[in-house]
């Protein structure tokens, strides 16, 4: 369990833009003098100097690239090839024969005004890193290998006869139809100009250690190099602090890049647009983590993800997202967003799984009033949003932007329209939300999703004391109660192979009636009726770190009644929550709880 934990965790379709840096402006000059110059010039590899535009020199020739001799093919407007429409799953493993976009190359690598497409060859000539003593990790080899046949068609390049094929081209041809098409939606329906350049796209991305070392959730396939089972939006700045930190090759652009992983993320449609949709937001919206009066709040974050998901969604007109790409790893991580999840009861503080929560009720909007109306709204509201803004805010704008799309409308329609609107994004949570649970038995592997609640460590947040949770809990406590006894079981945190990371280590904040409420002037304040110290983290013979208390006399309120808990990590280690209970004591406390605490004070 602990391990399909740890994994799970690391697998979801995540967007590397965690930390927020300031985005530059696209270099838009250099991006069209270069689409310019390779479709109107002959000094292509000139002008666009990259080494992948040449064939390496000693390497056998590109798999699907026309002989040498052959005579280049024509440059064909309307050029064919093959493409899932969803995924090899929705798709029955069928593809389609679609008409490409143009390609703005003379020799028709992928490449045109969206979209400037690699694959990652399992092959000498990719960065090499040696992060530490004695090991090489060395990347794939970036090149753009898919070329038209001789009459100026892509219709030879089909799906592999084999999933795992670490180098295949019909990798690059999903790549390059799903972004152009993920661009010119952007750009055509919403003005979006900000990628108006050819932005790097890296498929069959794969690397490899050596000596081989075992990492958890990195596989090492039968061609010797270590799976990726991501795929992500790559910042030019994130990009570039690794590049600074391993002595890489710098970037001149953001990019999305795909992993191979046994199946290949790339021929999942729904994962390139959600991708894209990343690079659409960009790195100065919905990168920050907020602080408020009932903890931390993670919305900004999970609606990157949620409006990720969204615009997939959307412009495919389906509401799955990553049934292949996602669901080949862990059939419990595919998201659906006809399936409602809300705030607070769905919460579960890891970003991909709450970004549902905003997900799934822009999709019942959607379901209500149509992708015209409900793409416009949420897209406008969308580049009014910063780095910080929340579930509330976000549906503020929403509702507001509906508000203004409709008023157009007859009286007896477009007032109707934005109460409906307001109502759906309500009874999801994106509005009002308390972010308060019941405290009750909980397993983490009960759930589809296999994700443990997080709770922030120290490490992670840095100026606080103590880091309260993404959310509180509440206990109904009987009159006369003579105690609660609140268990929790912690996986360990992160640490080299999954072990060695220690844990967190949470004391309770109780408010009696009423949420527990933090301030952040200076320090961390906290309005609480009691604190419960609770002892240190237990590590357990499978691995586990568990703590518990009993909550007697001052604890508890004298008469019965709801208590507000509030989670505070005093570690710098995050807790990894995967198991939770609770137990009322009534007359006494029975022997074998775990320790008693009176809150400093007899009831
Ligand atoms: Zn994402």
């Amino acid at each position: 369990m602990r391990r399909r934990l740890s994994l799970f965790a690391a697998v979801t379709l995540a967007s590397c833009a965690e930390e927020s840096t300031q985005r530059d402006a696209p270099e838009l000059d250099a991006a069209t003098a270069d689409v310019v110059s390779d479709s109107a010039s002959a000094n292509d590899v000139n002008v666009d100097a990259r080494p992948s535009d040449v064939s390496p020199p000693d390497g056998p020739p590109p798999p699907d690239a026309a002989p040498p001799d052959a005579a280049p093919p024509p440059h064909l407007e309307e050029p064919r090839g093959y493409v899932y429409l969803f995924d090899p799953i929705t798709d029955r493993r069928d593809v389609t024969e679609v008409t490409l976009p143009p390609t703005t190359t003379l020799d028709g690598h992928l490449k045109n005004h969206a979209v400037d497409v690699s694959n990652c060859l399992k092959e000498p000539g990719g960065p090499v890193v040696m992060p530490f003593g004695g090991i090489t990790v060395t990347l794939c080899h970036e090149l753009p290998v898919a070329r038209p046949a001789a009459d100026g068609h892509y219709l030879h390049i089909e799906p592999p006869a084999d999933e795992a094929d670490g180098n295949d081209s019909f990798a690059e041809v999903m790549m390059y139809a799903f972004v152009t098409k993920a661009h010119d939606y952007f750009k055509a329906r919403h003005g979006v100009d900000w990628l108006d350049f050819p932005l790097p796209a890296i498929v069959n991305l794969q690397f490899k250690i050596t000596p081989p070392l075992p990492i958890p959730g990195f596989t090492v396939g039968a061609n010797g190099w270590s799976e990726f089972p991501n795929a992500a939006y790559f910042p030019r700045e994130t990009w570039e602090a690794l590049a600074a930190q391993f002595g890489l090759p710098p970037r001149e652009h953001d990019s999305i890049i795909f992993g191979q992983a046994g199946h290949d993320f790339s021929y999942d449609a729904s994962v390139i647009l959600h991708e894209y949709t990343h690079a659409v937001i960009g790195t100065d919206r919905l990168n920050g983590r907020v602080f408020d009066a009932q903890g931390l709040d993670d919305s900004p974050r999970a609606m990157n993800e949620g409006l990720a998901d969204y615009f997939a969604a959307s412009l495919q007109d389906m509401a799955i997202v990553g049934k292949y790409g996602i669901g080949k790893l862990q059939s419990g991580g595919v998201r659906d967003l006809a399936r409602p999840m809300r705030c607070p009861n769905d919460l579960l503080n890891e970003i991909h799984a709450d970004g549902r929560i905003l997900g799934s009720a822009l999709w019942a909007l959607r379901e209500a009033f149509g992708a015209d109306l409900i793409d416009a709204a949420v897209f406008g509201a969308l580049t009014q949003f910063g780095d910080e803004t929340t579930f509330q805010q976000a549906g503020e704008l929403i509702v507001a932007e509906v508000s203004e799309l409709v008023s157009e409308l007859p009286e007896d329609m477009g007032p109707a329209i934005v109460d409906r609107s307001r109502a759906i994004l309500t009874e999801f949570g994106v509005l009002d939300c308390e972010r308060v649970k019941e405290w009750e038995g909980w397993n983490a592997g009960l759930r589809s999703e296999l994700l443990p609640y997080m709770v922030a460590g120290k490490g992670e947040v840095g100026r606080l004391e103590a880091v309260p949770g993404f959310h509180q809990w509440y206990v109904d406590v009987p009159p006369l109660a003579a105690g609660v006894e609140l268990k929790w079981d912690m996986q360990p945190a992160g640490g080299f192979g999954g072990v060695g990371g220690g844990s967190g280590d949470l004391d309770l904040a109780i408010r009696f009636g009423e949420l527990v409420t933090f301030g952040y002037a200076a320090g961390l304040q906290v309005t609480e009726d009691a604190r419960a110290l609770v002892d240190g983290p237990m590590p357990q013979p499978e691995g586990f770190f568990s703590q518990g208390v009993t909550l007697t006399g001052a604890c508890l309120p004298a008469d019965g009644g709801r208590i507000y808990l509030a989670l505070l990590n005093k570690a710098d280690a995050p807790a990894a929550i995967v198991r939770m209970s609770r137990m009322v004591h009534q007359d006494s406390v029975a022997e074998g709880a775990a320790p008693s605490t009176d809150c400093g004070a007899e009831r």
